[in-house]
C-alpha cells in the first residue's frame, strides 16, 4: 500500500447502505423499533434514482373496480415467465395492500378518484379474474410516484432519528473469515476520510446497474455497487441474464415515458400507421408485459417497418387522450416529451426505442431479505449478517420479467420485512465481536492501488467501450454466437481495467476516483450477465435466445447463480425455483403458454 489512512470508527446496530425507495423503507422501520441505524449514501436521500419513478406503485386494493391480491398474485407469476419464487410473490401481493395505505399514512400525496380513494391506473399484464378482465391496479400520485414515495419516507426516517451519512461511498463489506458480514468500509467524499461501519446487520439497497448500457432510463448513479461489493465478498449473483427493456424510452435520450401513459390509453403504430400489438397481443395489445412490446417493436423495426429517416423508431400516441387528461394525469411526461424530444405530445406522437429499465436479477435474498447462497448444496443457506433489498437483491419476485409498478412495491414490502427481521435477530445496543481484518485490508488495498492507478486507460473510454459492448451483445435479441462473442469482448474490457488511469489523487471530491470505482462495479455486473445469458439456452421473458426460441421448463426452471472469480471468470451454478406458495390461502400456479 503506498498510502497510509487514519480511519474513523462507527459502531451501529444496523446499517443500511443506500437512501432509495428500498433503503429509507428500511431505515425508517430499523429506527421505529429502536435500533441505532446508519444510512449511508453516496447521493442526497431524495436524489436516489427513486425519485424518477413515475407511473405508480401497485396493489389490489380495488379502488377502481373489482380486485383480488391473488390476481395480482397470478399476474407476476406470469409476468415472471415462471421464474419467480410463488413464496416471495405470495407475501409480495398480499403485503402490497397493508403496505399502501401505511404510506398514505405516512403522508404520500396519491392522487384521488372524486369520492376520495387512492387513484389506480391500468398497467401492463396486470388483469383481473385470472388474466380475464383489466385491472386498475396501480396506485399513482400523478407521474411523480417516485418523487412523493421518497421525500415521505426520507422525513419519516429523520423523525425516527435515524443517523444519516451523506456523500459517503462504500467501498467493500467488512466481512470475517469464517463468511458472515459485519461492517462496511466507505469514503465521506466531503470530509476525505475514511470510515469504517460496525454493525450485527448490514443491509444493501443500492439499486441496479442501468448504467452497464449505453441507453437506459437510470440515473448515471446506477452503478451496481451492491452487488460489485456482494461479489467480491463472495457472495453471488442470480439471474443476472434477466434485464428489462422498457418499451417507451425516448428515441435518442433513453429518457423513460411511462408505462402509465399507454394505461391511460396511449398506443404505439409503426411506419405504416398500424397498431401492430393487436398482432402480437390481441387481448392486452398495448398493455401486454414489457419483455413481449419490447420484442414486438424489434421485430417490427428489424423486418422495415420503423419510423424515420433510418427506419429505427417507434410512435407512441398520446395526443388523442387531450390536454385535460395529460396535463392532470400525466404533466411530466408531456414535460420530457417536449424537452427531450420537441414534441408537444398534446399534438404529436412521442418517437420511442426499447430502452435498458430494470435488472431483475440480482443479490439472492429470502422473503425477509437476508442473503441466501448455495453453501455446502444447500440453496437455502444464509450468509449471517448480510441483507439487500430493492433492485439490488433478487427476492425473486420479478423472475424473467418485471410488471411496471411491482418495483416500487418490492422496495417498501421487502424493506419494510428486512427491517422486522433485523428486529428478531438484533437487541438494540448488542455488543458486537467480530475480526474482519482481513477484508478490511483488502479493501483498503482496493482503494489505494484504484488511487494510485496509473496505467494508460482512461475510465470513460472503458465506461464507454463497456456500455457499447452490453447494448449490442446483452440486447432485446440475443443469439448463441453474438453472446459467446459479448463473453469475450467484456472478458478483454475487465482485463483491461488493470491499466486503469486515475489522474486526481485527492481524498475530496474526487470524480475520476469515484467513477473508477464505480466501473469497477460495472465490470463485474456485466461479465456475470453477459457469462449467465451464453449459459441459458432457452428464451424466457427478458432473455429473448434466437437459437432456443422457446421456453424449456423442463430443463431451466431454475435461477442462475453467478460467482465472481477475478480476472474475468465466472462461476456458475443453479437453485430450485420455489414453486409453491407460502400458506394455503393461494393455489399453485402451474407454468403454462404465456400469452397476452
Ligand atoms: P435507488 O433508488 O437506485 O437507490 C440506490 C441508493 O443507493 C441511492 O441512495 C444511492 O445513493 C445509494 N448507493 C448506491 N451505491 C452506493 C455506494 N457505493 N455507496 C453509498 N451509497 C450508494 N418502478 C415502479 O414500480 N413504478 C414506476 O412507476 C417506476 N418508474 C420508473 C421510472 C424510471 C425512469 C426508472 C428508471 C425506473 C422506474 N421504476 C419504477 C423502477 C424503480 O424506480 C426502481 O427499481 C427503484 O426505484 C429502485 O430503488 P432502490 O431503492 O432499489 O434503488
Amino acid at each position: 500500500m503506498s498510502d497510509s489512512y487514519d480511519i474513523i470508527d462507527h459502531q451501529h446496530d444496523v446499517i443500511v447502505v443506500g437512501a432509495g425507495g428500498a433503503g429509507l423503507r428500511a431505515t425508517r422501520g430499523l429506527a421505529d423499533a429502536g435500533l441505532k441505524t446508519a444510512c449511508i449514501t453516496k447521493v442526497f436521500p431524495t436524489r436516489s434514482h427513486t425519485v424518477a419513478a413515475q407511473g405508480g406503485i401497485a396493489s389490489a386494493l380495488g379502488n377502481m373496480g373489482e380486485d383480488d391480491w391473488r390476481y395480482h398474485a397470478y399476474d407476476t407469476i406470469k409476468g415472471s415467465d415462471w421464474l419467480g419464487d410463488q413464496d416471495a410473490i405470495e407475501h409480495l401481493t398480499k403485503e402490497a395492500v397493508p403496505a399502501i395505505i401505511e404510506l398514505e399514512h405516512d403522508g404520500v400525496p396519491f392522487s384521488r378518484t372524486e369520492d376520495g380513494k387512492i387513484y389506480q391506473r391500468p398497467f401492463g399484464g396486470m388483469t383481473t379474474h385470472y388474466g380475464k378482465g383489466q385491472a386498475e391496479r396501480t396506485c399513482a400520485a400523478a407521474d411523480r410516484t417516485g418523487h412523493a414515495l421518497l421525500h415521505t419516507l426520507y422525513q419519516q426516517s429523520l423523525k425516527a432519528r435515524a443517523e444519516f451519512y451523506v456523500e459517503y461511498f462504500a467501498i467493500d463489506l467488512l466481512m470475517t473469515e469464517d463468511g458472515a458480514c459485519r461492517g462496511v468500509l466507505a469514503w465521506d467524499l466531503q470530509g476525505g476520510q475514511l470510515h469504517r461501519f460496525r454493525a450485527h446487520q448490514v443491509i444493501l439497497a443500492t439499486g441496479g446497474y442501468g448504467r452497464a448500457y449505453f441507453s437506459c432510463t437510470s440515473a448515471h448513479t446506477c452503478t451496481g455497487d451492491g452487488m460489485g461489493m456482494a461479489l467480491r465478498a463472495g457472495v453471488p449473483i442470480q439471474d443476472p441474464e434477466f434485464v428489462q427493456f422498457h418499451p417507451t424510452g425516448i428515441y435518442g435520450a433513453g429518457c423513460l415515458i411511462t408505462e402509465g401513459a399507454r394505461g391511460e390509453g396511449g398506443y404505439l403504430t409503426n411506419s405504416e400507421g398500424e397498431r401492430f400489438m393487436e398482432r402480437y397481443a390481441p387481448n392486452a395489445k398495448d398493455l401486454a408485459s414489457r419483455d413481449v412490446v419490447s420484442r414486438a417493436m424489434t421485430i417490427e423495426i428489424n423486418e422495415g417497418r420503423g419510423v424515420g429517416e433510418k427506419a429505427d423508431h417507434i410512435m407512441l400516441h398520446l395526443e388523442h387522450l387531450g390536454p385535460e387528461v395529460l396535463h392532470e394525469r400525466l404533466p411530466g411526461i408531456t414535460e420530457t416529451a417536449k424537452i427531450f424530444s420537441g414534441v408537444d405530445a398534446t399534438k404529436e406522437p412521442i418517437p420511442v426505442l426499447p430502452t435498458v429499465h430494470y435488472c431483475m436479477g440480482g443479490i439472492p435474498t429470502n422473503p425477509y431479505g437476508e442473503v441466501v447462497t448455495l453453501k455446502d448444496g444447500d440453496p437455502d443457506s444464509i450468509v449471517p449478517g448480510l441483507m439487500a433489498v430493492g433492485e439490488t437483491a433478487c427476492v425473486s419476485v420479478h423472475g424473467a420479467n418485471r410488471l411496471g409498478s411491482n418495483a416500487l412495491l418490492d422496495l417498501v414490502v421487502f424493506g419494510r420485512a428486512a427491517a422486522k427481521r433485523c428486529t428478531e435477530l438484533v437487541s438494540p445496543g448488542q455488543r458486537l465481536h467480530a475480526d474482519t481484518t482481513k477484508s478490511e485490508e483488502a479493501a483498503l488495498a482496493r482503494f489505494d492501488k484504484l488511487r494510485n492507478a496509473s496505467g494508460n486507460t482512461s475510465t470513460a473510454d472503458l465506461r464507454d467501450s463497456l456500455q457499447a459492448s452490453m447494448q449490442k451483445y446483452a440486447a432485446v435479441f440475443r443469439n448463441t454466437d453474438s453472446m459467446k462473442e459479448g463473453v469475450k469482448v467484456i472478458g478483454e474490457e475487465v482485463a483491461k481495467f488493470a491499466d486503469v488511469k486515475v489522474s486526481d489523487r485527492s481524498m475530496t471530491w474526487n470524480s475520476d476516483l469515484v467513477e473508477t470505482m464505480e466501473l469497477q462495479n460495472l465490470l463485474e455486473c456485466a461479465i456475470v450477465t453477459m457469462t449467465a445469458a451464453a449459459n441459458r439456452t432457452e428464451s424466457r421473458g427478458a432473455h429473448a435466445h434466437e437459437d432456443y426460441s422457446d421456453r424449456d421448463d423442463e430443463n431451466w426452471i431454475k435461477h442462475t447463480l453467478t460467482w465472481y472469480r477475478g480476472d474475468g471468470r465466472v462461476d456458475i451454478d443453479y437453485r430450485p425455483v420455489h414453486l409453491q406458495p407460502l400458506t394455503d390461502e393461494m393455489e399453485h400456479i402451474p407454468p403454462k403458454e404465456r400469452v397476452y
